[in-house]
Order: structure tokens, then C-alpha cells, then sequence
């Protein structure tokens, strides 16, 4: 007896929520089914794959491929847009049935979360966790990956092995067995710049990582190779709640337009800001680095950030210093793409209201929390800020990972 972590992995969590829906919607088709993919509007520029179906896959079609290369593989693609209202809604109401068997419920992102069970043995886990995930296909629709350890770590590489509608346990006896025979960069925080270093000192499974020379991977990497060597052993520091294994939230948008207008840049730091600090919020986080990038016209990307005096999760607080930011970057240039970022993130119940905040910050705050709460109720449009009353944007962009995050890859 004792503690159990499950880590929840919704299977292609686009598609699936996308399919649940159009179910409950009364639409006779199953995208899962046919060749489908999600992706962005194909009338616009740079619309790319950001899920893709089974059978479109047999059309050899790639997420992050254009739309345009993915239509030329398949003539009858189905191209639906994202919908990242539906998502968000779709994750909540997962979250809330969860909590039918534990209020011990971790987001770790839109997709995934953990699960917390104390006093329980691990023969009753197994068997938990097969009636969780049939619960979940009943209810909703939808298959999920369930993984079962001791920590957090454990679970989530257990939860990424063979997919879908799958629960596999990995105990902390069974990484030589399932953890060490991996490809090194499917261990979570080894990312892609990590993995060319890694290889290039033959470093090529996680098992190769574990048996590694420590002194090496700590001279090298720093904390970082510290901290991927000690998951390679299975060890993970973080408890429950208090150290979530995420480090950056962001989105970044690739514009419809070329944008050459200060003001229009501003909106869409905006848009991106509400879908970034909402995620923050919905994670129980502060941050207290915010960074932009920006991409122009012929592909030249820049980057910029600032530390904040305090930890905050107020959409206002990051928005004002990503047009800080913005400004002091922007060299004028017809910008494609731009991202917002937060980073050096901290659990929000250990912050204090502090002597750098402003009352009008605080107010921002009790408003934010608000609008999240109407917006997880009626939707993510039900409340728009006035600037995007009469406009073409988005009021929030965004909602999906990007390479700052490497552990949410699975979410496509
Ligand atoms: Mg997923």
C-alpha cells in the first residue's frame, strides 16, 4: 500500500474532441474514421497539420506538413480548423469527471494530467486505472492513455508508451526493462537540441543516459544533464502540486496578414497574452519572466525578455510588458509571426501580495479570475475584450504547445 500517481493522456486529443463533438452535435460522420486532419484555415497562408487521422496517415500525410502538400497527398482530405474553445472545454469536462475518483487532480497541460491515489495497492491501481480509462470511452467518446508509478516522472513515461487505449504500469523495477531501451530524446525534458548533444557523445538510449559518467553529464549540461540523468534512474524530486515539471507556457501565431502596424501588433500580443496567462491560471502558476518573439517577413526571428520584480498571472501585467518588449524589438519590419512567453514559473499559493504590484494590478487579478470562470462556463468568446469587439483577430490565440514545452509533444 501506498502512493500511486496515474498520469491521463488523452489519444490525438484534437481529433478526439473534435470527433466527440461533432458527435453530441448530431453529425453523422466520425473523422477518426476517415482521412481528417485538423489544421489551420486553408484560404490563409501558412495553414500547416496539427493533427491528422489515421487514415490520412496511410496518405503518408505529416503534422506540421502545409495544408497544400497534404491536399496534393490526398485530394479528399477532410480540413477542419481548430477549435480551441471546444478543446478547452473538452479538457475541463475530463478534468471534472476524473475527480469522480480522486480530488487529487494535477493539469499538466490541456491534454494531460495526474492523478494522486494514497493507501492503495498497486494490484487495485492496475485495476483502477482499466475501469478509468473504460469510463472515459463510455462517457465521452474517446480512448485515453492511462500510466501508473510511484512519481510523476514514472507515470508520464509510462503513459507514452504504446498508444492508444492502453494503461501501463512502470515501477521503478521495470525501467530496465521499459524505460532504458528508448530512444534518449522520449525522456521527458530532453529536448531536441539536448538529444543532438547526447548522440553525439553516444549517448543514443536512456539506458545509455543512466550508465553514462555523471561527472560528464553534470560538466556539460549543468543542472539540466543532472536533472535528465536522475530521470533516467526514475528519480523525481517533485511532489504533488508543488512541482509540476513544466517550465515555460507560450503560443506563438503565424499571422494572416504582414503585419506593419504598431497597434495591430499590440492586439495580437494581446490575443496571445489571454490564452497564455488563462493556461497559467488554469495551472495554479505564476510567472515572473515574459518574453515575445518575432518573426518578419523573410524569416528573420528575434527574441527578447524581461524579468518582472514579482511573480504574477494577470493577463494585464504580461500583456503590458510583451508590448514593452515588442516596442523595444520591432525594427519596423513586416512582422509574420509573433509569440508571448512566460517562464520561471512558481505555484501561485506561495505568492504574496508584494510592493511592487500596483492596486490596479491587484483589481486585474480579481477580474481575470473572473472572466475565467464565466469564460470556462459559457465559452472562450463569451467575454472579448472591447479592442477586438469589431475586428478580424482572434480575441485568444493559441493553446497548444510549441517547442518550449517538449513534454506536450503528445498532444498531437
Ligand atoms: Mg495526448
Amino acid at each position: 500500500m501506498g502512493q500511486i500517481i496515474m498520469h491521463i493522456d488523452v489519444n490525438s486529443a484534437f481529433l478526439s474532441w473534435t470527433a466527440a463533438y461533432e458527435k453530441q452535435m448530431g453529425i453523422e460522420r466520425d473523422i477518426r474514421t476517415l482521412p481528417a486532419v485538423i489544421g489551420g484555415n486553408e484560404q490563409s497562408r501558412h495553414g500547416i497539420v496539427l493533427a491528422k487521422s489515421i487514415p490520412a496517415k496511410k496518405f503518408n500525410i505529416q503534422t506540421g506538413m502545409s495544408l497544400m502538400e497534404a491536399r496534393r497527398l490526398c485530394p479528399n482530405l477532410l480540413v477542419i480548423p481548430p477549435d480551441y474553445d471546444v478543446y478547452v472545454r473538452a479538457s475541463k469536462a475530463l478534468r471534472d469527471h476524473l475527480k469522480r475518483y480522486t480530488p487529487d487532480v494535477e493539469v499538466f497541460s490541456i491534454d494531460e494530467c495526474f492523478l494522486r491515489f494514497t493507501d492503495i495497492s498497486r494490484k487495485e491501481a492496475l485495476d483502477l486505472a482499466y475501469k478509468l480509462k473504460d469510463g472515459v470511452k463510455e462517457r465521452f467518446g474517446y480512448t485515453i492513455n492511462v500510466g501508473i508509478s510511484e512519481n510523476k516522472l514514472l507515470a508520464k513515461q509510462a503513459g507514452d508508451l504504446e498508444k492508444p487505449d492502453k494503461c501501463h504500469t512502470m515501477f521503478i523495477e521495470e525501467i530496465e526493462e521499459k524505460l532504458w531501451p528508448l530512444p534518449v530524446e522520449e525522456l521527458f525534458m530532453v529536448g531536441r537540441r539536448t538529444k543532438v548533444k547526447l548522440n553525439r557523445w553516444g549517448i543514443y538510449t536512456i539506458g545509455e543516459l543512466a550508465n553514462a559518467d555523471y561527472k560528464l553529464i553534470s560538466a556539460m549540461l549543468k543542472s539540466h544533464g543532472r536533472l535528465i540523468y536522475n530521470y533516467a534512474w526514475g528519480r523525481d524530486a517533485s511532489t504533488f502540486k508543488e512541482g509540476v515539471p513544466m517550465k515555460s507556457v507560450g503560443n506563438s501565431s503565424t499571422l494572416k496578414f504582414d503585419v506593419e502596424d504598431r497597434e495591430i501588433a499590440h492586439l495580437v500580443l494581446l490575443s496571445l497574452t489571454e490564452m497564455t496567462a488563462w493556461r497559467l491560471r488554469e495551472a495554479n502558476m505564476n510567472c515572473r519572466v515574459v518574453s515575445i518573439s518575432i518573426k518578419d517577413k523573410d524569416f528573420g526571428f528575434k527574441i527578447k525578455q524581461r524579468k518582472l520584480m514579482y511573480f504574477t498571472d494577470s493577463t494585464r501585467d504580461i500583456y503590458i510588458n510583451a508590448c514593452c518588449l515588442f516596442d523595444e524589438l520591432w525594427d519596423k519590419r513586416p512582422i509574420r509571426a509573433l509569440g508571448v512567453h512566460v517562464s520561471d514559473l512558481e505555484f501561485a499559493k506561495i505568492k504574496q501580495i508584494n510592493f511592487f504590484q500596483d492596486e490596479l494590478s491587484l483589481k486585474n487579478e480579481i477580474l481575470d479570475k473572473a472572466i475565467d470562470k464565466i469564460r470556462s462556463k459559457y465559452g472562450d468568446t463569451s467575454v472579448i475584450r472591447g479592442a477586438f469587439a469589431n475586428g478580424d483577430l482572434r480575441p485568444i490565440l493559441g493553446g497548444y504547445p510549441d517547442d518550449e514545452y517538449p513534454g506536450m509533444r503528445s498532444i498531437l
